[in-house]
């Protein structure tokens, strides 16, 4: 079979595949562009890999496809109707990498409210030299109100660390209640509008999906307390990222750890870059040596199972198995 391989497969993974396949692996090329992409698309069984926009444009030039494998558990960038349409199937990594982003949002928590990266910076560049004031002061991450937006796997691993290892108190809002969630962690349910009012860190772990796509905006960053602290690991699109920008710079919320953009790889000259109270991470948030090999398998897994005709284990569009097979 053929096997287009994009961005992120991880060595290991990309050997085992190329002993069984003919697999050609692309990275940092303009899809719409590059002639060789273009021509191995148009024989390609399957594809593997992170981020790569697959829609109507892309399906069109890829007649054989059966199999879409994504390296990621967001799935934001596959045209969903449109594989299914043309029965392909579609799959994502779910489960595997939630410990290991859930660990990262807190690092974003902890190096927000503690202004970490900073003071790191403050230290190395010889600036402490007499005792500390106020003006170098963080604020406490334990005992404070933390509001989950997205009361899913990863909400969930944030929450546990949250009551269990920070004693916080724990309010979400997702589509729907999460019992289990409200027993073990004795989180609250709330409405949009009240978490953010509520919150002292508001900590969003949404997909990114047409519902949710630019949810948090002017308004909702103007509802958050002002000593508050806004964290994105979700995907950039969840948010408006210039109303961000914006409410840090105008004092509507205290600071924001992100590790997702509106654009990545980010323009160095995004402002979200120059605030002093802006933590920002490259999209690393699964980003692990363990989670990502792990990712990796489970990917081939996934286009394994699928080119052979067998139902993968985290197939996302299943109408398309059973018109196959
Ligand atoms: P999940 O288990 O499917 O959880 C998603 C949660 O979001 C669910 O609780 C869902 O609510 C909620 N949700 C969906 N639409 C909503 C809306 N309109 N309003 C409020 N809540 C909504 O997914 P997961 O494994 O936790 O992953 C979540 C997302 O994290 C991924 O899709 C991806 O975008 C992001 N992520 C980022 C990184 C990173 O590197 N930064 C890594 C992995 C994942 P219901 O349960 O009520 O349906």
């Amino acid at each position: 079979m053929k096997i287009l391989a994009y961005e992120r497969v991880e060595k290991p993974v990309l050997d085992a595949l190329k002993e069984k396949h003919d697999v050609r692996f692309f990275k940092n090329i303009d899809t719409k562009q590059d002639k060789e992409f273009i021509e191995f698309l148009s024989e390609a069984d399957g594809i593997i890999g992170l981020a790569l926009d697959v829609n109507k444009e892309l399906l069109e030039k890829a007649p054989k496809l059966k199999v879409v494998s994504n390296v990621s558990v967001g799935y934001n960038n596959l045209d969903i109707p449109e594989l299914t349409k043309r029965n392909i199937m579609a799959t994502n990594t779910p489960g595997i990498l939630t410990d290991t982003v859930a660990d990262m949002a807190f690092g974003l928590i902890l190096s927000t409210a503690r202004r970490i990266p900073e003071l790191d910076q403050f230290v190395k560049n010889g600036h402490w030299t007499e005792s500390l004031t106020e003006e170098h002061y963080g604020t406490d991450v334990h005992h404070k109100k933390l509001g989950i937006i997205g009361m899913g796997r990863i909400g969930n691993a944030i929450a546990k660390r949250a009551h269990h290892g920070f004693d916080m108190e724990i309010i979400y809002h997702s589509r729907s209640r999460k019992p289990n969630v409200e027993k073990e962690y004795q989180a609250t349910y709330m409405d949009l509008d009240s978490l953010l009012q509520e919150s002292d860190f508001v900590c969003l772990i949404t997909p990114l999906t047409k519902e949710t796509e630019g949810m948090i905006g002017k308004r909702e960053f103007q509802l958050m307390k002002k000593s508050g602290i806004f964290i994105n690991a979700s995907r950039g699109g969840t948010i408006v990222e210039q109303d961000l920008i914006d409410a840090l710079k105008n004092g509507d919320i205290l600071a924001a750890g992100v590790d997702v953009f509106e654009q990545e790889p980010v323009d160095s000259n995004n402002e979200l870059l120059k605030l002093k109270n802006t933590v920002t991470l490259p999209h690393i948030g699964s980003s692990s040596y363990e989670t990502e090999l792990k990712m990796s398998q489970l990917a081939a897994e996934n286009l394994e199972a699928g080119l052979s005709g067998r139902k993968p284990p985290n197939l996302i569009n299943p109408e398309v198995r059973a018109k196959k097979i």
